[in-house]
């Protein structure tokens, strides 16, 4: 107080000219004093944030560390989906004959497959991938979709002369009926180190259904029914039409699934996409094929 008493008393006492020349020096001495003090916080800011940032990357590397699997890359492995192994026949709608492949176009295009170094892979196997588990340099996997007839007596001996495996997505509906697998070639196959696939009991439209016991039917009931007729776990589900919603997908987990396909077409998996795995459904359209084959996506 004496001190502010003392500069007011010299202040009073100065001409006009010395008073605005004593306050200018007084504002700088005090801007000077507000910017000194200023950076030195910044500064202590900016420090403490270079510090706090390693510190971010330590906390992300110990979740990674914990959880080895988010490590795994994506992978590409081209899933291809077919229907009908053979020719079409006179009067065959248009509309049926995109689910045929005739068995030379098949053979053809196991054989592309084999001169382009690829290796066939199980569903089993890419879910292994993602927990650690290696594969071949260029892994395909070749599906076949609702346990036809025409699979077995065409497409499996091609399969087995090229030395390939492939899975079969079988509805238990249909299996014994005319044109459809009977239960002892669902055996013979998985036997033989093809592997079986869960398509439902019924090969119904699974995203229109809600509700959750009927869901349980088609997802739960048909796994078991495929197990007791093969003796062995089944990992892997191929969506009905290719269609699935969230409810689906839960139940699909919950029922012991470890991978389930869909359609659309992208030949990149990662661990996220276990449950919705895209593929390419396969016609006597070689060109599409081989396009498929080397695409990049
Ligand atoms: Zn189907």
């Amino acid at each position: 107080m004496l001190c502010l008493k003392t500069i007011y008393a010299i202040i009073k006492d100065m001409k006009l000219k010395l008073k605005i020349i004593f306050l200018t020096v007084i504002f700088l001495i005090i801007s000077i004093g507000v910017f000194f003090v200023s950076n030195k916080k910044n500064a202590r800011i900016k420090f403490e944030n270079q510090l706090s940032i390693p510190a971010k990357i330590d906390t992300l590397n110990t979740k990674v560390t914990s959880t080895p699997s988010k490590l795994i890359p994506p992978i590409r492995v081209p899933i291809l989906v077919y229907h009908s192994i053979r020719p079409s026949y006179v009067g065959e709608p248009n509309a049926n004959k995109i689910y045929d492949v005739h068995p030379n176009n098949f053979e053809k295009q196991l054989k592309y497959l084999k001169a382009q170094g690829y290796t066939t892979i199980s569903f089993e196997d890419l879910t292994n991938y993602f927990d650690g588990k290696s594969l071949p340099t260029k892994p395909v996997i070749i599906s076949l979709d609702d346990g036809l007839e025409t699979q077995f007596t065409n497409a499996v001996p091609i399969l087995n002369k090229e030395g390939m495996t492939a899975t079969f997505f079988i509805y238990t509906n249909a299996i014994g009926r005319p044109k459809f697998f009977t239960w002892e070639q669902v055996r013979e196959l998985s036997k033989f180190n093809m592997e079986i696939g869960g398509h439902s009991k019924s090969h119904p439209y699974l995203w229109k259904i809600t509700d959750t016991t009927k869901l349980k039917i088609e997802i739960v009931e048909s796994k078991k029914i495929i197990e007791e007729q093969i003796g062995k776990t089944i990992t892997a589900f191929a969506y009905p039409f290719g269609l699935h919603k969230p409810i689906t997908i839960s139940e699909i987990k919950e029922a012991g699934y470890t991978s389930a396909r869909i359609g659309f077409e992208r030949t990149t998996h990662t661990k996220d996409d276990l449950y919705t795995l895209h593929s390419f459904m396969v016609t006597n359209d070689m060109k599409r094929f081989y396009a498929v084959i080397n695409n990049q996506k």
